[in-house]
């Protein structure tokens, strides 16, 4: 049996390790595919392409966006797209400039709170990437406004705290139309983190192709039901580590155990779906 991995992040997001790094994880780790899904950006995934060796694991082009249902941020992987399509690659660009003020907006509300942090200290942390929350995180840990990384997340930058900021974020719709315009497939990140499942009939409707059912914040049983939810809606079934290269938080690349196969019914649906456009 061949097992793949689905779901990692690197430093062009809010992964903690470079692309260089991570490809060297996937080469350990006995994967025959893999996919780097930061959030709103293609760097990782383009910096392992050209890093790619002959005899490497298959990299699948990946992203991680996240739309906007009623107050939940949902996160849907895009795979199997043609990276270099036009509307896609504007898309993340806007998307990446809006979380840079978003970054800033946390950081005012951050000094609002009485906390001591300038942006700047924010992007120095992040280095170019994509800013995220963990950027903010990491840096008030750094700077010793926390007693942990996560006490960031506790205290201030949680869903329910004080200086969150909500994400601009792409409608449902158009994050599907938008990946299958560009020849990819859309799937459910992590149905059964914060219940997202609840949404799958709506974005089943809408043209959804899958759910991301192994994941290593989903237990045995979530991961059964969800390809039981799957199987009902005939939807087809992902996974992936999620990995993000920090302690405490999602499994190691090739973890989860996906079995090769699920890529081959990936690739069956992203050809059909552009059959249909
Ligand atoms: P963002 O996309 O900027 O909203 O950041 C989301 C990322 O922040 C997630 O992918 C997690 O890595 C991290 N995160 C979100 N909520 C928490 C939390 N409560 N505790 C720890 N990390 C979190
Ligand atoms: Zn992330
Ligand atoms: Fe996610
Ligand atoms: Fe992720």
């Amino acid at each position: 049996m061949s097992y793949i991995d689905l779901h990692m992040h690197t430093d062009y997001s809010d992964g903690a390790c470079t692309a260089d790094e991570v490809l060297e994880m996937v080469r350990s780790s006995g994967i025959s595919a893999f996919s780097i899904t930061d959030h709103d950006t293609l760097g990782g995934y383009r910096h392992a392409r050209t890093a790619l060796r002959p005899g490497d694991p298959e990299l699948v082009s990946g992203v991680e966006l996240s739309v906007l249902i009623g107050e939940d941020d949902v996160h849907v992987l895009a795979y199997l797209f043609d990276p270099d399509d036009k509307p896609l690659n504007n898309s993340l660009l806007a998307f990446q400039q809006k979380r840079h003020t978003r970054g800033q907006q946390i950081v005012e509300k951050l000094q609002n709170l009485g906390v001591d942090v300038a942006f700047d200290a924010v992007t120095e942390t992040a280095d170019g990437s994509v800013i995220g929350r963990p950027h903010v995180a990491e840096t008030l840990h750094r700077l010793n406004k926390v007693g942990s990384y996560q006490e960031a997340f506790d205290k201030y930058i949680g869903r329910k705290g004080p200086a969150y900021v909500p994400k601009v974020l792409l409608e449902p719709q158009a994050a599907i139309d938008m990946v299958h315009a560009a020849g990819g497939v859309a799937i459910l990140a992590h149905p059964f983190i914060d219940d997202m499942a609840r949404h799958i009939p709506m974005l089943t409707e809408m043209g959804l192709d899958g759910l991301e059912v192994k994941h290593s914040n989903h237990t045995a049983e979530q991961a059964a039901r969800l390809e039981r939810i799957a199987a009902k809606h005939r939807l087809a079934v992902s996974g992936g580590s999620d990995f993000h290269g920090r302690e405490g938080r999602h499994g190691a690349i090739g973890s989860q155990r996906v079995p090769a196969l699920y890529l081959q019914d990936l690739k069956k649906r992203a050809a059909q779906n552009r059959g249909r456009l």
